[in-house]
């Protein structure tokens, strides 16, 4: 996270108090939920997720703060490394790769 995100979120956190910004964060990931439950259903539209999708990030950012941020990142990076290694195994035998792998493709877009 860069160094103005991490103020801002350590401020945001400072003023409002964890627990007051973990039900925000609760409610964030609940609007997208609900903002692409929309969007599949064609009544959103990719703005609204993209706008649902930033308030995620900021919350997330500020659980990351909370939770540490290093054990996060940590976190993130063995998981990418997981999904790479996988992403390798479809490349080596194709028949693996899952059958939908084009959004667009998969909502008519
Ligand atoms: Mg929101």
């Amino acid at each position: 996270m860069t160094t103005d995100v991490r103020e801002i979120c350590r401020k945001a956190l400072a003023e409002f108090g964890s627990g007051h910004q973990i039900n925000k964060a609760k409610e964030e990931l609940f609007e997208l939920g609900a903002a692409l439950s929309h969007y599949t259903e064609g009544r959103a539209s990719m703005n609204d997720v993209r706008t649902e999708i930033a308030d995620v990030l900021i919350m997330a950012s500020q659980l990351a703060l909370l939770f540490g941020e290093q054990e996060v990142t940590n976190e993130m990076e063995r998981k990418l490394g997981r999904l790479s290694d996988r992403l390798g195994m479809y490349r080596e035998n194709p028949k693996l790769e899952p059958v939908v792998t084009n959004i667009d493709y998969y909502y008519g877009g």
